[in-house]
């Protein structure tokens, strides 16, 4: 029998079965291992037959848990091979909950002790015995809040005897309710929603885009397709980008399905993720949404997959294993034959061309529910209408501001930059504030007053003369952050209320809930925000988006640099005039003509992917050639130079492969670590995984230095 641990080991490993015991394919079970103990899952009831019989361990035992199901084993699979990553290492994502592997303990409640002693009978107390006295039992936080005492009085009942400690059966999570009413979807709609209903029922595997701008009702319709899996009694994953903004989405999720999913993110509780983990297991969670991890959940019988915002770029992981799960997430449909759903306003190229050539089917919703229109999109030309110098709001969007809060409504402005500036330099010398870990500069932040290093969270205090030459008063900001824009604004319009949005202001789901609240409540009347801002909120008053720097994402050269910037663009100009306000975006931009603008100004977003598609075909790039990536990094610079010209030396040579590098990373040094990269390029049809494979596999690595693969890269970092 071969079992698999969750550890970065080459494979699964030989044990023997003890006759008295009886295990199944996927079962977790524990073994020795070295000179500890492991839980793994097995993988084969064969053996490799590598190892003699009278060599093997023993397993120990199985755990009282339900066997990982074929399907997310094949997936485990599937990924290690995908993205050569060991499959124990997988294999630990999906067993990210140990505690979830161990019979359950049962909650402890109280109730009355028959012939219960006499106690003093004080009001308190009193209150308690009325409540516990229908013979429930309880826990004691709720038999304290019921009688609306403390739970001093009901453990000190309990010390004298008077309440005795049960366990409370256990109840399982509400499950959401596939026959409330549902709104009635329009002409546009319904359709699609019939669609993807008849694919449910199908019970096979398919891919579908829902394709339609911010507000056609994209949500609605696929919630149609949830209710008709739990109909059916099997569950539903949906994946979505941001788990922290996710508020507004459950509050729709539950209004519609009369109980909450289950939720699956970073944020969570021990006692919740082992909740969650057990649920999707035994198949009482019926809906999970969650952030990309949520793929390697045990789910006992998935019947239908949704990625929302399917474009997303935070959908690719890339520490430690590099995997997309926006495409992870078509696998797993595929492995469970069941339909997947791609979401998106601003579908990838990738999908759009997926649609094109006939792989993924197409569901189109052209325009917004109700009355609201989209709003209208127009650039200030910053070479003829800038602001006055260390000024950010050119005059066009100042009386555009002015105007808005003179109307009694919002407006928001987005900076993808978080802190004050995002270089310090010295009047005097020249110098410039560097980290000192990472190839980067260090960003002030001025209401924290330091700096930090937003690649490795190095910080360092705001220093009160120049590092290098000693001169005082001589260090300069250049250029804005969200901090120094707030700054303008607050000075320029003093009466308005004004807020930030970014994750150094806001920390945690539940002040950012505040803040969006505050927003929809109109008590800001104008929000300055980071990418925080652009998903998928939904402010009524909210009429005028200022975009202080359109060019922002577009330098740096990066394969998708023009598609990310129109995406999040396209995205934070819907958040104007959502409701029956028009909306206006005014994009500041050096590059009017740049096609990302004209796009988003003309609204023609097909022309913008059709010349975007038509480049990268003619370059052999994604998504009509194949990436991987190979990082080589470690703390001594030589070392480090030393493998990469030994990896030169050995890079594959085919046809139709070209491998780029070694090249020091745009980030030369991260995290005090020295960083060289390869590029491995190869026509749509060739197997990178079996040349990464033959290249890197056997290479021996000095101990400090690490080979990192990411295969369709999307970071160039
Ligand atoms: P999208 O996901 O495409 O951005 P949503 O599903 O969020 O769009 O819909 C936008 C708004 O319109 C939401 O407030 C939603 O409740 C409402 N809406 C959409 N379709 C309908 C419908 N058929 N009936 C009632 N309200 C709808
Ligand atoms: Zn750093």
């Amino acid at each position: 029998m071969q079992v698999l641990l969750p550890l970065p080991l080459a494979g699964a490993y030989d044990y023997r079965v003890p006759q008295d015991i009886d295990v199944a394919l996927g079962a977790f079970v524990s073994v020795p291992f070295g000179r500890r103990d492991a839980v793994g899952v097995v993988w084969s009831l064969e053996g490799s037959g590598d190892v003699a019989d009278d060599r093997l361990k023993d397993i120990q035992g199985c755990l009282d848990a339900a066997p990982l199901p074929d399907s997310s084993r094949r997936f485990v699979d599937w990924v290690a091979a995908y993205t050569l990553a060991p499959p124990g290492s997988v294999l630990r994502m999906a067993m990210s909950v140990p505690a979830a592997l161990e019979p359950p303990k049962p909650r402890m409640g109280y109730r009355v002790t028959e012939s219960a002693p006499e106690v003093k009978p004080t009001a308190g107390r009193m209150r308690v015995m009325a409540v516990a006295g229908d013979g429930m039992p309880r826990g004691a936080s709720e038999l304290a809040r019921e009688a609306g005492v403390g739970t001093g009085v009901v453990t000190g009942l309990a010390k004298l005897g008077v309440l005795q400690k049960v366990p409370l059966p256990d109840a399982p999570p509400a499950r959401p309710d596939p026959c409330m009413p549902a709104p009635d979807l329009t002409a546009e709609q319904k359709p699609a929603a019939d669609d993807l209903v008849r694919r449910v029922r199908s019970e096979s595997f398919s891919v579908s885009v829902l394709d339609g701008v911010t507000g056609a009702g994209k949500t609605e319709v696929y919630f149609e397709a949830i209710a008709e899996t739990l109909r059916r009694g099997e569950q539903v994953l949906v994946l979505l980008p941001e788990i922290a903004l996710t508020a507004q989405w459950l509050q729709r999720f539950s209004e519609r399905f009369g109980a909450s999913p289950v939720q699956w993110h970073s944020d969570l509780t021990q006692v919740q993720r082992r909740r969650g983990w057990r649920a999707v297991a035994d198949g009482t969670g019926s809906v999970v949404v969650g952030a990309r991890s949520a793929l390697f959940l045990p789910y006992a019988k998935l019947g239908l997959v949704v990625v929302d915002e399917e474009h997303d770029g935070s959908f690719k992981q890339e520490d430690g294993i590099a995997y997309n799960a926006r495409d992870m997430a078509v696998v797993r449909g595929r492995i469970a034959e069941r339909p997947v759903v791609l979401v998106s306003a601003t579908p990838s190229l990738e999908t759009i061309v997926n649609v094109r050539n006939g792989r993924y089917d197409l569901l189109h919703l052209p325009s917004r529910f109700g009355a609201s229109g989209l709003p209208a999109i127009s650039v200030v030309d910053m070479r003829k209408d800038g602001p006055p110098r260390q000024n950010w709001l050119s005059p066009p969007l100042r009386d555009a501001l002015a105007a808005t809060l003179g109307a009694g409504e919002q407006s928001l402005l987005f900076l993808n930059r978080r802190g004050y500036a995002p270089l310090t330099l010295c009047r005097s010398c020249g110098h410039r504030l560097e980290c000192p870990n990472c190839t980067a500069w260090l960003v002030e932040h001025r209401l924290a007053r330091r700096l930090e290093c937003h690649h490795c969270g190095y910080h360092a205090r705001y220093p009160d003369v120049c590092p290098s030459c000693g001169a005082e008063d001589s260090l300069v900001a250049c250029g804005p952050g969200v901090e120094r824009v707030a700054e303008e604004v607050v000075s320029l319009f003093p009466e308005a209320r004004v807020a930030c949005m970014t994750s150094d202001s806001v920390h945690g789901p539940a002040a950012l809930q505040q803040v969006l609240q505050q927003m929809r409540d109109h008590e800001i009347d104008i929000l300055i925000g980071t990418q925080l801002v652009a998903k998928g909120h939904h402010f009524p008053m909210l009429t005028l988006v200022g975009v202080i720097d359109a060019d922002l994402g577009l330098t740096g050269g990066d394969l998708r640099a023009g598609e990310r910037t129109y995406q999040l663009l396209h995205q934070v100009a819907g958040r104007a005039g959502r409701a029956d306000h028009p909306g206006q975006v005014l994009l500041q931009t050096y590059n009017p003509d740049h096609p990302v603008i004209t796009a988003l100004t003309d609204g023609d977003r097909d022309r913008f992917l059709a010349e975007e598609a038509a480049q990268r075909e003619a370059g052999g790039w994604p998504p009509f050639g194949r990436l991987a990536a190979v990082i080589v990094s470690g703390p001594k610079e030589e070392q480090v130079d030393a493998v990469c010209r030994a990896l030169a030396r050995r890079a594959p040579r085919e046809a139709g492969v070209r491998v780029l590098g070694p090249a020091p990373a745009p980030l030369a040094r991260l995290r005090g670590r020295h960083r060289r990269r390869f590029l491995m390029k190869t026509g749509r049809t060739v197997a990178v995984q079996r040349l990464l494979r033959a290249w890197l596999g056997a290479f021996k690595l000095p101990g400090s230095v690490r080979v990192q693969i990411d295969v369709d890269p999307y970071s160039f970092l």
